[in-house]
């Protein structure tokens, strides 16, 4: 089937001139940030101690199509649009009858989608006079991608890394610093809630909870530093929709339009960067599922409950409604440390409460499975996040192989696995 229409405007080369902003453009609604006092919905002015102001003006903008800034436009260039790919060898590898193509994000200069947002995020506060952004990373993706960013515009950059992933990634530490940033194991001596945690728990692996209210501290208290997140918020989501609209481009270009959309889900960027552009057309009527793929030790949205609570574990954020395992779950140490998060994007969840979006999770000896066939078929070696939605792409296509049904998957390959090499050792 092909694309019924495309609306959006690219540049000569490909890349989309605007973010696709669904909720706007669909008429949706979703739940707003409530003040924990009070329990009324959050002035922004409040968050405006932590976000430059054209980000806060995103995260609740009514505008359908938002412009990106030529500067981003440039910084994009050198990587986007990235490539849209058939996985034939895959498909051959799996003996399915459908077909499985991926966006495959994992070709940005540090490797992961996480500069689709990193250099938006970087630009505005350089426009609006931050010095320095402070932010947490779980296995370092988020955090080398603001580290780059920051560089490009400028900014100091000053990273709280969860300690588990300090300590099994040295590489991705090596890349920030590279990009001078100033990186340090969470829960960490620096911050008073650090301080306090570690006092309490003296041998906890750190988790993102943690991690983020070390980076709001920070952020709240130094003069001239914002803090910047890498997944949930709404403006994080909006800048991931790159993704989604080239691929539509891409697709109409090969006369192609899928009939799944699988992503893996974390905090929900990629998901719904990938997903987003393609719900305005399963809302417009297209048969079309869309698939969040999240790990068995972290099933925010398959066993989470639907409802209002913190970002982060000393509960400095506002209360948004999302799928949480709790402000306090820590997960167990998996390699996926990207998708170790309690909570998930309030709109993601909003559209899973609605039955719009479908979540499953999968265990981890089984994305690595996937994952090692992709690799040895396709040559591409995937983040062990990535392999979730490999792993579901596979699940589909034995579905659609059982019934005998022929799909069209779209899968989106978040990021590349070569720094997570080791995961694979000792992997089945
Ligand atoms: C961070 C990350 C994820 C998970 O985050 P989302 O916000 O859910 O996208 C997935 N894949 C890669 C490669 C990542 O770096």
């Amino acid at each position: 089937m092909r694309a019924a229409s495309i609306t959006a405007s690219f540049t000569p080369s490909g890349i989309p001139t605007s973010y696709y902003n669904l909720f706007a453009d669909a008429g949706l609604a979703a739940a707003p940030p409530l003040d924990p006092e009070t329990r009324a919905p959050v002035a922004p002015e409040k968050l405006a101690a932590l976000f430059a102001g054209g980000l806060l003006e995103q995260e609740l903008s009514p505008r359908p199509q938002i412009p990106i800034p030529e500067p981003v436009l440039e910084a994009y260039a050198s990587f986007r649009p990235t490539p849209l790919r058939r996985a034939a060898a895959f498909e051959r590898a799996l003996g399915t009858r459908s077909r499985i193509l991926y966006k495959y994000e994992g070709a940005s200069p540090v490797g992961s989608h996480k500069l689709n947002t990193a250099l938006p995020q970087a630009y505005y506060n350089h426009l609006e006079g931050t010095r320095r952004l402070a932010t947490e990373t779980g296995a370092g993706q988020w955090g080398t991608a603001l580290a780059f960013a920051c560089r490009r515009f400028g900014l100091d950059c000053s990273i709280y890394m969860v300690k588990v992933s300090f300590e099994q990634k040295p590489f991705r530490r090596t890349m920030m610093e590279l990009f001078g940033a100033k990186v340090r194991a969470s829960p960490s001596e620096l911050t008073r809630f650090g301080r306090a945690f570690r006092a309490e728990h003296p041998d906890h692996p750190g988790s993102l909870g943690v991690a983020i209210s070390e980076a709001i501290e920070e952020a709240v208290s130094v003069p001239g530093t914002k803090y910047a997140l890498g997944s949930v918020l709404n403006h994080v989501l909006l800048h991931q929709t790159v993704i989604g609209q080239e691929a539509l481009r891409q697709l109409d270009e090969l006369g192609l339009f899928p009939d799944a959309v699988v992503g893996c889900h974390g905090g929900g960027s990629n998901f719904a960067g990938i997903a987003f552009p393609f719900v305005r057309h399963r809302l417009d009527g297209r048969e079309l599922q869309l698939l969040a793929a999240e790990p068995e030790a972290c099933p925010t949205l398959t066993r989470g409950r639907f409802d209002y609570d913190f970002g982060d574990t000393a509960h400095l954020t506002p209360l948004v409604k999302m799928y949480t395992l709790g402000a306090d779950y820590v997960p167990s140490p998996i390699h996926a440390g990207g998708l170790r998060y309690h909570g998930a994007a309030p709109l993601v969840s909003e559209l899973v409460a609605r039955g719009l979006v479908e979540a499953r999770a999968y265990s981890q000896e089984r994305t690595f499975a996937a994952a090692r066939r992709f690799a040895a078929s396709e040559g591409l070696i995937p983040a062990p996040e990535s392999a979730h939605a490999i792993a579901a792409a596979e699940e589909l296509a034995a579905e659609a192989d059982a019934e005998g049904r022929e799909r069209t998957i779209l899968l989106c390959l978040s990021g590349h696995g070569l720094l997570d090499l080791s995961a694979y050792d000792g992997q089945p």
